[in-house]
């Protein structure tokens, strides 16, 4: 199995050529991991739309996460219920925070559940703090690297579909390589600071160029380094014929 990435090269010019087109987006974490956390489960199956005015409504109705976790569950569910799949989300949600509560209290600690996460998560070295957070009920590899690469500013690229289909496609990954095992090959491979720009480039491209289905590779800036081109019939892609 091949869990190396190509050449860093190969991984340069792709990094370049990213920037080049869809240029240089600005990495702003809000430092709030547990906010981002749920925010993240809101998200599951559903818009950023129903989920942000879900997020929205939860966190005024219930100004602290503490309230959140001691609240009935119904109630939860009512104030969500925007973001669909309440009845789903609401013990999630609330599974998640009894976790952390008891956490906290194994160490004594009396601050905040929020504050007691961020303290946590930036206090471990990066991998560890990957794995910290997969040990809450229902958080996988993803959403873990997704919490803190975006709320917390810290270098591990999530790898979703997309990046999955991407990164195989460009060679950057085997042809076996699982997205799981993807985020530990990128973890030790990308430069830190490249992290939060290829994430959101790949992301880019993959919904705008790199479909699933039919990619519109005679547009793509990526052409002369991809490794799937070659091996594809021509029908199957928006390529030129010629
Ligand atoms: S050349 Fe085609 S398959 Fe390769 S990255 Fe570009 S759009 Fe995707």
């Amino acid at each position: 199995m091949t869990i190396t990435p190509g050449p860093r090269e190969h991984l340069e010019r792709i990094y370049d050529s990213l920037i080049a087109y869809y240029g240089e987006p600005k990495w702003e974490p809000d430092h709030d991991p547990l906010g981002g956390l749920i925010g993240t489960i809101l998200s599951q199956h559903t818009s950023d739309i129903n989920s942000g005015r879900a997020y929205q409504r939860l966190i005024e109705t219930f100004p602290a996460w503490e309230e959140v976790r001691d609240a009935q569950t119904n109630k939860v569910a009512e104030a969500i219920k925007s973001g669909g799949l309440a009845n789903i989300k609401a013990p999630r949600i609330q599974n998640v925070l009894h976790t952390l509560t008891e956490w906290q209290q194994e160490q004594g600690g009396k601050d905040s559940l929020a504050n007691f996460l961020n303290a946590e998560l930036k206090e471990r070295p990066l991998e560890e703090a990957w794995h910290y957070l997969q040990q809450m009920p229902g958080v996988g590899p993803k959403t873990a690297a997704c919490v803190l690469l975006f709320n917390l500013g810290r270098p591990l690229m999530p790898i979703d579909t997309h990046l999955h289909r991407l990164t195989h496609r460009l060679g950057l990954i085997g042809p076996k390589v699982s997205a799981n095992q993807a985020h530990t090959i990128f973890l030790k491979a990308l430069p830190p600071e490249w992290a939060y720009t290829l994430h959101v480039n790949l992301i880019q491209h993959g919904r705008t160029i790199c479909h699933a289905q039919r990619p519109k590779c005679g547009h793509c800036p990526l052409y002369a380094e991809c490794a799937y081109v070659g091996s594809i019939d021509p029908q199957e892609t928006m390529l030129p014929t010629k």
